[in-house]
This record gives structure tokens, C-alpha cells and sequence, in this order.
């Protein structure tokens, strides 16, 4: 779905072959409509560059009748970096303002999915993320509701033997979706999988079954590799789609992933207690 909740066309790629299922792999990623680099997506919060800042983003209030002015590392122009840019401007909408208890927690908030949301950018661009050059983004598998080490460790003993190893957090990344990646262990120089869980699961509303689900479906892709098919990404593939229908309460996850998850992902982006 794109950010404006326009249908992508549902299309033959170009290789002209669909499977016996009508199945089309489809792995680009959502499409982002190009925004300007120059002020926000509601033209309220106006973009500086700054050739000279690196790790830093700063904010100048009363601008445009009360919005602010933020100024950005010069990197940050580009197309890419525009899921970053709103969240700039969210958070230096918030900065300026007075700074109160619960002010003060969103802005913090915002920073640090601001940074992480660079740090994304960056790996899916294949680069060493900017940020967290030399130190690992923050691994908290302890949540508001559910610790996710307890969820792993079943979710391997039943469906791997104890056979994975990898670790485990919940994530803030903005959009709310779960995703594994590979990091490098700063102390130890060594490679590990590491698996970040929408926090929209961290919730009173949350039943176990489904982030068994979640989980289940992120250790999947440490044991099925993605696949390239005529040139194309295949993340999930046919394997992984049988795969996934063994875990056990496959059904009631994906009703819980479609109808409340979106819901406590809004509410969050809201800044509301889940
Ligand atoms: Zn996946």
C-alpha cells in the first residue's frame, strides 16, 4: 500500500509468468511518492541543508506562522531520506513547543525514530548505517506487556530444535513493521541475526498466539534465504509460504495482523498508550 492510499495496480511482471496460483512475487518495496525536499508533506515545517552536519538536526521555531524551520545534514535532500524528513518535522513541531512531562517523552520519542529511520535508509541503501557507526542500536526484548526472549526461545524449541541463534527486540521503527536483519557485533566483530518486533505487538491487546506469529515468521528468514529469481528478490517465496502455515495458530495470527494490529500502530503514531 502507498503512503497515500492509492492502490498499486496489480500487474504481470515483465517476464510475463505468473504461477499456477496466479501468485505474482511481489517484492519491490512501497512505493513512496516523491516529496519535496524543500518543507514537509502539509508544506508547514520548512527543510535547511547544512553540507557541514553529519549526526545532528536542528530546529528553529516561529518560521511560518508559528511552524518551524529544521535544518538538516545535506545527505538528507535526497528522495530516499523523505520518510526521515517527516519525522523531522514532527519532532521540531514538538520541540518548540512548551516543555512539558509529556511533551518531553514524544520528542525524545521522535529523535530516536528519527535516527533509527536514517539508520534504515542507510542499510537498505547497502551502507554501514551513519548513526550507530561502531555501536549497536539498543536490544530491548523486554516490553510494556510481553518479553519477546520468552516467545523466541518456545518458538525455536517447537519449530527449529534449538537450533537458531539470534536475538531479539522490540522495535521503533516507524510504520510498525517487523523485520530481521544481520549486524555486526562491535565488541566481537562477529555477524549475528538480530529480529525487531513491530511494537504494535507490545500491547494489553495482544494475545501470545500472535507474536508467536510474528516471531515465527521472522526466524523463517533466517533459515530460508532469499532467494533471486531472474533477477528479481524473492523474499517470500513459495518455501516460506508453506513454511509459515505450520505454525500452529497460522489463521488467528494473520486476523490479528490484519485487523488490530494497523489499529494500535495508528495509535501509537499518535502517541497513544497501547
Ligand atoms: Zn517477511
Amino acid at each position: 500500500m502507498s503512503l497515500f492510499g492509492i492502490k498499486e495496480e496489480q500487474s504481470i511482471p515483465p517476464d510475463g509468468q505468473m504461477d499456477l496460483f496466479g501468485f505474482v512475487p511481489k517484492e519491490t518495496p512501497p512505493e513512496v511518492k516523491a516529496l519535496s525536499a524543500e518543507c514537509s508533506a502539509n508544506g508547514l515545517v520548512h527543510f535547511k541543508y547544512s553540507p557541514l552536519m553529519k549526526k545532528s538536526i536542528r530546529c528553529k521555531g516561529g518560521f511560518l506562522f508559528g511552524h518551524p524551520e529544521v535544518l538538516l545534514p545535506a545527505y538528507m535532500k535526497a528522495p530516499e531520506f523523505a520518510a526521515a524528513r517527516e519525522l523531522a518535522a514532527e519532532w521540531a513541531e514538538h520541540a518548540v513547543r512548551r516543555k512539558t512531562q509529556k511533551n518531553k517523552a514524544i520528542v525524545k520519542d521522535l529523535v530516536n525514530r528519527f535516527w533509527q529511520t536514517v539508520d534504515q535508509i542507510f542499510t537498505d541503501k547497502g551502507e554501514a548505517p551513519l548513526a550507530s557507526k561502531g555501536r549497536l542500536p539498543p536490544i530491548r526484548p523486554q516490553g510494556k506487556y510481553h518479553n519477546l526472549v520468552d516467545v523466541l526461545a518456545a518458538i525455536n524449541d517447537t519449530y527449529f530444535d534449538g537450533s537458531l541463534s539470534c536475538r531479539i527486540t522490540w522495535s521503533n521503527r516507524v510504520g510498525g513493521l517487523s523485520f530481521h536483519t544481520v549486524r555486526k557485533d562491535p565488541v566481537t566483530g562477529e555477524d549475528f541475526h538480530l529480529i525487531s518486533i513491530s511494537r504494535g505487538y507490545d500491547a494489553a491487546n495482544c494475545p501470545l498466539y500472535a507474536i508467536a506469529g510474528v516471531v515465527y515468521h521472522e526466524c523463517l528468514h533466517i533459515v530460508i534465504p532469499v532467494e533471486v529469481r531472474q533477477g528479481r528478490r524473492v523474499v517470500h517465496g513459495r518455501e516460506f509460504r508453506q513454511r509459515e502455515k505450520r505454525y500452529i495458530y497460522y489463521d488467528e495470527w494473520i486476523k490479528w495482523h490484519k485487523e488490530v494490529l494497523p489499529r494500535n500502530i495508528r495509535a501509537l503514531l499518535h502517541h497513544r498508550e497501547l
